[in-house]
């Protein structure tokens, strides 16, 4: 059972979402507001992935909390925001902290099913089993447990930052266009949210560099993209 919590107040939406989710072969668990979302994820531990509304009802929590304490708890979650396109994105962007993606609504059947798809296949993490470990000191990549370390020291990343840098040190010295990593990474070849791209590399940078404002590891290419190494 591919298990999707869908967090939605509005009936509408939720009920829009469920019935597409179910065409998609996927098994929703609905929840409409933030305290029910929590139980739900408690009581079913083999939800991958959670679609979750950023405006709430008042007494509640915002989306971008609930997202927050949901990857705090796991860290392999998927993680898509609903955003309304009327919230400033720049805005949305900033408080994304640990979502993987974000759909704007009004969404169609196909774009919401395109990207729970793309997070599934991700997630489900089509091991090649070819190659176990990738290096490039101080960073060591285990792709069999998806431990990343750092001089031996562990460094937490979400799926979607596990997957950058996997591409990165599977492309050392590489220039990587916003684009290839977008369509890498999301599996999308919509170009046209890669501000993702930027969103991420930043948190990667967060984690990984000594300096993130002066970055060694992850360099930009101005008008490009970025490349791994400098
Ligand atoms: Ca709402």
């Amino acid at each position: 059972m591919k298990k999707v919590l869908v967090l939605e107040d509005e009936s509408s939406i939720r009920s829009f979402v469920v019935i597409n989710l179910k065409r998609a072969g996927y098994t929703p668990i609905e929840a409409d507001t933030a305290e029910r979302a929590f139980i739900q994820m408690r009581q079913n531990p083999d939800i991958r992935v959670a679609l979750l509304d950023i405006m709430l009802p008042d007494e509640s929590i915002d989306g971008f909390e609930v997202c927050r304490r949901l990857r705090a708890a796991d860290e392999k979650l998927g993680i898509i925001m609903l955003t309304a396109r009327s919230q400033e994105m720049d805005k949305v962007m900033g408080l994304m902290t640990g979502a993987d993606d974000y759909i704007t609504k009004p969404f169609s059947p196909a774009e919401l099913t395109a990207r729970i798809d793309a997070l599934y296949r991700r997630l489900g993490g089509e091991q090649d089993a070819e190659k176990s470990t990738l290096m490039f000191p101080p960073f060591k990549l285990d792709l069999r447990d998806t431990t990343f370390t750092k001089h031996d020291t562990k460094i937490r990343l979400t799926q979607v930052e596990l997957n950058i840098i996997k591409l990165f040190m599977e492309n050392p010295g590489k220039a990587i266009s916003r684009e290839e990593i977008y369509h890498s990474v999301w599996g999308s070849d919509d170009s046209s949210d890669l501000k993702i791209v930027d969103v991420n590399i930043r948190r990667v940078r967060i984690k990984i560099e000594d300096d993130p404002q002066n970055p060694v590891y992850i360099t930009t290419v101005w008008g490009y993209g970025y490349r791994w190494g400098g």
